[in-house]
């Protein structure tokens, strides 16, 4: 199947969700189960949940009144080593943009996680070139900046402390000093229409992406979105990481997806195993400690475990595994 156009693509997203599962999604499946079929596996860490961004959508932002922490790159480098020694290669460091946490302690982290072999993800937050240069020269070889949305105006609207232009800028930033990219859009948020999914899916293919970190929105307590519309459409979200398979069958696309208990968080047995089905290939295994790991809030509900819950999915899925 070739799907190249908006049109296409909005064809697919309206087809009846029982035909659309027999084809499209069984395709996708098909084209990662005939490309390797590999789940891959990466241990997650957020270093600070501080930021000084006020993001409509996010349970984390400045106003946010949750407990604030911050973890120093000798912790959690301790925690990369047992993460190596459980038998992950690959690392995920997060944070909200912390003006505090000094740039040099992220370059610490980097360089700890490289000493240890690992491939290094960051999502950190927009900075300049010349500091994107310093971490892709202390061995990192990912970055991702979700555009989150791909119009303009909402994002201006709901992304407040920055702008779309800026965000962009970051992204040719990232990819020009030759990251692999991650980034892609906050599936079905309140007012998210086909038009724009399609126009969203469309600029992941533009921009030509190695990680689809993509999930449907889920409302942060308390946020001014929150008051906006609830949860999104996990058959939505399905319907997106099928399309985007097939039309880049070689990028990661994150299977940490909600299922139909919001309780159960990022680590629902359902949610997980059908986004596997539907092509998704990369789980998380959150290696922060649990009290401080809950108050990672930037969306609702985000519950992450560890590495015996991606080798059960594994084994569910009938994938071979990485850990
Ligand atoms: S989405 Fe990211 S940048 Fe925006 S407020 Fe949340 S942590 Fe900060």
């Amino acid at each position: 199947m070739k799907i190249a156009s908006k049109s296409e693509i909005l064809e697919l997203l309206s087809m009846p969700y029982t035909e659309f599962c027999k084809t499209v999604m069984k395709e996708a499946k098909e084209i990662y189960r005939s490309n390797g079929n590999i789940l891959k596996a990466s241990g997650m860490l957020g270093y600070s949940n501080v930021c000084k961004n006020h993001c409509l959508y996010c349970g984390m932002s400045a106003g946010c009144k949750i407990p604030r922490y911050r973890v120093e790159p000798e912790e959690e480098i301790q925690s990369m080593e047992a993460a190596k020694e459980s038998g992950l290669r690959r690392i995920f460091l997060i944070s909200g943009e912390d003006p505090n946490y000094q740039f040099e302690k992220i370059l610490e982290m980097v360089r700890g996680a490289k000493k240890l072999g690992m491939h290094v993800s960051l999502a950190t937050g927009e900075f300049e070139r010349e500091q994107y240069k310093q971490l892709r020269d202390a061995g990192a070889d990912r970055y991702v900046m979700k555009f989150e949305m791909s119009d303009r105006e909402t994002f201006n609207r709901l992304n407040p402390s920055t702008d779309f232009d800026r965000r962009m800028k970051c992204i040719e930033w990232i990819k020009g000093l030759g990251f692999e990219l991650g980034s892609g859009n906050i599936v079905d948020y309140p007012g998210h229409t086909p038009e724009q999914i399609a126009d969203d899916i469309l600029l992941m293919r533009e921009l030509e992406i190695d990680w689809a970190p993509v999930v449907p929105y889920m409302p942060a307590p308390g946020t001014p979105l929150a008051k906006e519309g609830g949860r999104g459409s996990l058959e939505t979200n399905l319907r997106e990481i099928s399309i985007l398979r097939i039309m880049m069958p070689d990028i990661d696309i994150t299977a940490q997806q909600p299922g139909e208990n919001p309780e159960d968080g990022l680590t629902a047995i359902d949610g997980n195993l059908n986004a596997l089905n539907a092509g998704a290939n990369l789980l998380f295994a959150d290696l922060l400690q649990e009290t401080l790991a809950k108050n990672f809030s930037v969306i609702g509900e985000r519950k992450v475990k560890g590495v015996e819950h991606i080798r059960k999915m594994a084994e569910l899925a009938g994938m071979p595994c990485e850990v």
